[in-house]
């Protein structure tokens, strides 16, 4: 029989999940676990429910703290999705939980579950990645902040602790920063998938000041090379620039085989929405 214990502050959850000994796990919406439960693929006595956390400051919520976009652990994917100052800020990141699954899985599922699961497949990691977001974690004792790009380490794998509560993610607000996501589903727009690109850029008087291509689902971990998009910067985004940006990606990437696509049709993936989403952002600097 598996118990289900609802914790009111941050501090309990973590010692629940501590005292438990790899037998208790923390449940934000539970999209995720609980299909695991019924599979029987993780087990688990007892549920440590983080919904009702009422002691870390900006929980369920999403708020600028200064240059920072603040989005608490208790916050759905939904709520990502329709918020104005995510919308605003990060656009990638507004529309990479709005293309997550299903409405009824967007308004159960957490952001802080969709990082915590790690699963290859996911939407929003590549898109932290390219926004150099930290993850905000809470030990029992105090809060910690991980880059986003080393938190996720393997296929399911992250570097947190099992007992480290994701209490909330920070994006940094650059002026002048324009982002885009484009997701490649190749069997439903439901389904997880097949290749995703997030793209941040910066231009300065036309120019790229900074630019980040991150490859998501592709492989175990958010693929980036930076090698290639700092060749980038100083110069204008013009269409032969992005068709070589996308091509250096599609020849530097080592795309895994799945359900969702060969490597060779996840490489060639790569290539078309590299470029597709390198035209996103130029488009929108020019707004
Ligand atoms: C039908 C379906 C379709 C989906 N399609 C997509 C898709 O297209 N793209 C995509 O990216 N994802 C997809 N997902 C995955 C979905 O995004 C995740 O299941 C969800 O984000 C997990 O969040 P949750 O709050 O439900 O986590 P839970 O299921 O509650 O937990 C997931 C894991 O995170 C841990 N956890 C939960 N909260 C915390 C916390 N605050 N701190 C630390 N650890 C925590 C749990 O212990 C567990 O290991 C899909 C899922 C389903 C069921």
């Amino acid at each position: 029989m598996v118990t289900f214990v609802r914790c009111a502050t941050a501090a309990d959850a973590v010692a629940a999940v501590r005292d438990g000994d790899g037998t208790a796990k923390f449940v934000g919406g539970g999209t995720a676990l609980v299909l695991l439960l019924q599979m029987r693929l993780v087990q688990v006595d007892t549920l440590v429910g983080v919904r009702t956390i009422g002691d870390v400051p900006g929980w369920s919520g999403i708020e600028q703290r200064g240059n920072v976009l603040w989005i608490g652990g208790g916050v759905t994917l939904a709520e990502v999705a329709g918020s104005a100052l995510v919308r605003g800020y990060a656009p990638s990141l507004a529309r990479a939980a709005s293309v997550v699954g299903n409405v009824r899985v967007r308004n159960a599922a957490t952001l802080a579950g969709n990082i915590a699961e790690a699963d290859y497949a996911s939407d929003p990691p590549a898109v932290l990645v390219s926004l150099d977001a930290s993850v905000v974690v809470h030990d029992g004792a105090r809060q910690r902040a991980v880059l986003a790009r080393d938190v996720f380490t393997d296929f399911y794998t992250t570097s947190l602790d099992e007992s480290d509560l994701v209490i909330g993610v920070a994006v940094p607000l650059v002026d002048g920063s324009v982002s885009a996501y484009r997701k490649f589903a190749s069997r439903s727009m439901e389904d997880r998938p097949c290749v995703g690109v997030a793209v941040s850029a910066r231009f300065e008087d036309g120019a790229v000041g900074a630019l980040e291509v991150v490859i998501g689902a592709v492989s175990g971990t958010p693929q980036r090379w930076p090698e290639i998009t700092e060749r980038a910067w100083g110069r204008r985004l013009a269409a032969p620039l992005m068709a070589t940006i996308a091509d250096r990606y599609a020849d530097a990437v080592d795309p895994i085989a799945d359900i969702r696509g060969s490597a060779w049709y996840r490489r060639e993936m790569v290539r078309v929405n590299v470029r597709r989403a390198l035209e996103e952002v130029a488009a929108s600097a020019d707004d």
